[in-house]
């Protein structure tokens, strides 16, 4: 948030249009695309427009109204800036991985409400190759709901798998590559022989009742033995190849394939009768434009998916740790106005915190820190440690990691 105070009754918030649709509140336009459309029985704020073309509310001409998750304030709106960070999360869901110390690796501020993609990516961008390879990305809604060509495809190019949430309206079936008699659910491909009542299955949500939460799962098993697996990496001209469900090894039986009717009778058989068109066993190859902002290594909505996506946490622990367990920042917490000093002193208070966060972790582990060690400090002497506490061993065990930028 900007420190500047807001000097109109009731600000529009004019964000980026392509962005998720905005929430149902009173501030938000009716129509995204045209924030400024005159409406009737309304009052335009009187506010000058920038040369982004959206309102400018304080004296901080820089800072722009935006939404924001609730968590922490109190009001979902705000005027300010979008501060864009990427934190370390372990490289996969499961026991006997990590601790992961979550440090802050990139950041990007950009105004509130402006484009998710274009103000993300520089973020990515800033990592560099000091990520190892396979890379994998996490990232909320907003970053895969922009255009493809200004979040999806270039962090693609970048050498990331990216894991993402579905918005709603995302969802749904497609027709498949021209002539592969294949369609698309949720951005995973399947052969036109998947059982009609395999199509729409609902997406796994933490939220659901645990016998729910089962059902789904079985049947998205059942359909997971249809999918169009990845097979071979992503070439440079952004081609990948995948494997219908009847290449052996099979994982259907199809009659249109004979080899995989040579799978045992627990494999499923395709309803499909010979002669009649079905993907089952083709291969084949799909390009940076078939649905980069879907495309995962599993189906959205499994437990696979939730397991990977879950790992996310980490940067939520990060922006509590910068609002909350370790700083206060707030608005007011920086003094001033304008993206540049913004920018800078957001920097320096993210590296003032991974100083924080190294120095506990070292602390932890009774070893001496960066800062210590750059110093030359000697190391710590050992002590015969001490016996910890199952709540500590617990929830450091559960920290999370890969890389993936958060808001
Ligand atoms: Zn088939």
């Amino acid at each position: 948030m900007t420190w500047a105070r807001v000097r109109h009754r009731k600000p529009l918030v004019d964000t980026d249009p392509d962005s998720p649709p905005p929430p149902d509140h009173p501030l938000a336009p009716p129509d995204p695309t045209h924030p400024h459309a005159r409406r009737q029985g309304h009052h335009l704020p009187d506010a000058s427009v920038g040369a982004d073309g959206r309102y400018i509310y304080t004296i901080d001409i820089d800072a722009r109204m935006g939404w924001r998750s609730s968590e922490f304030e109190e009001t979902i709106f705000f005027c300010g800036y979008d501060l864009h960070v990427i934190t370390d999360v372990l490289s996969g869901p499961g026991p006997g991985r990590g601790p992961v110390v979550l440090v802050d690796r990139s950041m990007n501020l950009s105004p509130a409400g402006s484009h998710k993609g274009n103000c993300g990516l520089p973020a990515v961008e800033a990592l560099g190759d000091r990520i190892g390879k396979p890379r994998q990305l996490i990232a909320d809604r907003a970053y895969n709901y922009v255009t493809n060509d200004t979040f999806a495809i270039p962090v693609w190019r970048l050498g990331y798998i990216t894991i993402y949430d579905l918005h709603p309206v995302q969802r749904g079936t497609h027709p498949g590559p021209g002539g592969s008699d294949t369609i698309w659910i949720d951005g995973v491909l399947y052969p036109t022989s998947l059982p009609e009542g395999l199509h729409d299955i609902e997406p796994i949500e933490a939220k659901m009742d645990v016998g729910v939460r089962a059902r789904l799962e079985r049947q998205h098993q059942a359909r997971q033995a249809y999918a169009f697996v990845l097979h071979g990496a992503r070439r440079p001209d952004g081609s990948r190849r995948y494997r219908g469900p009847a290449v052996p090894p099979a994982r259907v039986r199809c009659p249109n394939n004979p080899i995989s009717m040579r799978e045992p009778q627990s494999v499923p058989t395709t309803s499909r009768t010979p002669g009649t068109a079905c993907g089952c066993g083709r291969t084949v190859t799909l390009t940076d434009s078939d649905y980069p902002d879907m495309r995962m290594p599993f189906q959205h909505g499994t437990l696979a998916w939730e397991a990977s996506y879950h790992r996310r946490v980490g940067i939520e622990s990060v922006f509590a740790d910068l609002k909350r367990n370790r700083m206060t920042w707030h608005r007011g917490f920086f003094r001033g106005f304008g993206i540049r000093r913004y920018t800078l002193l957001a920097g320096f208070t993210l590296a003032a915190l991974n100083l924080l966060i190294l120095h506990d972790a070292a602390t932890r582990r009774g070893t001496l820190d960066c800062w210590g060690r750059f110093l030359g400090e000697p190391e710590p002497e050992h002590r015969p440690r001490r016996h910890r506490s199952r709540f500590t061993s617990a929830r450091h065990a559960a920290t999370p990691a890969v890389t993936g930028p958060g808001r």
